[in-house]
């Protein structure tokens, strides 16, 4: 099967780190317009609201944390967390459930959605 799902938990991360280094490089940019006040408080202001969201998002990661589940990965035998009843694998990408209906079906993140469940 071709594991093109990834650990929502960690997709989240990446995304929350890669924004703090956007924003890191917007203000980078802002430096270069130094003789422009105003184009250099644009980026400024820009790069600050993207480090600033970064921050959001990793508390939001925080309170998510608190709604997973623990679970051994049965591949690679590491604990892993999930999010939703359908989730990847932190250190394999191995999709795994929590729903025994849904053992051996493909992978599928819409099982996540409301429609799916009973
Ligand atoms: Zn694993």
């Amino acid at each position: 099967m071709a594991l093109k799902y990834s650990n929502k938990i960690n997709k989240i991360r990446t995304f929350a780190l890669s924004l703090i280094f956007i924003g890191f490089a917007i203000m980078y940019v802002g430096l270069l317009f130094k003789s422009t006040m105003w184009l250099m408080s644009i980026f400024m202001i820009l790069g600050l609201l993207s480090v600033a969201l970064s921050t959001v998002i990793y508390f939001w990661i925080g309170m998510l944390s608190t709604k997973t589940i623990q679970v051994v990965c049965p591949n690679c035998g590491k604990p892993t967390k999930m999010l939703g009843r359908v989730d990847a694998c932190m250190h394999c990408n191995e999709p795994l459930t929590i729903d025994k209906d849904l053992e051996g079906k493909e992978f599928d993140e819409r099982y996540n959605s409301k429609k799916y469940q009973k």
